[in-house]
């Protein structure tokens, strides 16, 4: 019998493909990135056997315990979550590819430091906050661009493109305007062409609401609960921290 993971799993390609073929999109241009926050190394184990392969962390903490179980299993792990500076070098030895939450100035430059003293280089997207909340992290989207160009400047950090979270408690159409807008200043960004920025990724859309953020142009979905039920820990934990 199929487990239940590997089973909403194909409930979910399912979901990106339908949503990549209302749009006109290739579904291969959607990346399903799973998100395992709160979720045990046995379980996501299951989601490999069933094929894969992408995987992101909130917490470093988190990212730290399940390091040594998953990593006889080839996977590609990004960090989603508000990373705090003095977690850093921490965030850097666990096997991170990109870092997705990058949002302010003083982050990046101790990256930077950081990647420079142990001569290497990571991928990041720019988080926006879309949805003008208080409670969340990201960029305002008036100083996007300049950070853009902040960021730029450490060549230890490779910029792949946007990333957003969005409105989680809003009507559908202010949900939409989120994606859309984060699609706009990928568009004026690129237009821009800032040496050595890419604007390849846009990252949004989870669980409930990937359709949309498909039509809209994400490249990467992430999703947690409707693969692995839900979380006990609320998402204020994750989104709200101080
Ligand atoms: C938890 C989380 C997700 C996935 O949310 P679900 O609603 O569980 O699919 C996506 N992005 C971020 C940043 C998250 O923290």
């Amino acid at each position: 019998m199929k487990s239940d993971i590997t089973h909403n799993i194909g409930i979910i390609l399912e979901r990106i493909r339908k949503a990549s073929e209302a749009s006109g999109r290739d579904p291969k241009d959607v990346r399903l990135l799973l998100a395992t926050k709160t979720v045990a190394a046995d379980r996501i184990k299951e989601a490999f056997h069933a094929g894969q392969t992408l995987i992101a962390e909130n917490k470093v903490q988190e990212l730290r315990d399940k390091f040594e179980a998953l990593k006889d299993v080839r996977h590609t792990s990004h960090f989603i979550g508000h990373l705090q500076t003095n977690k850093i070098n921490d965030v850097l030895k666990y096997g991170v590819s990109c870092i997705q939450s990058v949002d302010r100035v003083d982050l990046a430059e101790k990256l930077h430091k950081r990647l420079s003293y142990e001569n290497r280089t990571i991928e990041v997207l720019i988080q926006v906050n879309t949805s003008n909340e208080e409670s969340k992290f990201g960029v305002h989207p008036d100083q996007a661009i300049e950070l853009v160009r902040q960021v730029a400047q450490f060549k230890t950090l490779k910029i792949k493109g946007l990333m957003t979270i969005g409105l989680f408690k809003g009507q559908p159409h202010e949900l939409r305007a989120c994606f859309s807008l984060l699609r706009k200043l990928r568009d004026q960004i690129s237009d821009l062409a800032i040496p050595g920025v890419e604007m390849d990724e846009l990252s949004m859309g989870m669980s409930g609401d990937l359709e949309m953020a498909v039509e809209e142009g994400a490249t990467i979905v992430r999703v947690g609960t409707a693969i692995f039920g839900q979380r006990v820990t609320p998402d204020s934990y994750y989104w709200n921290e101080q």
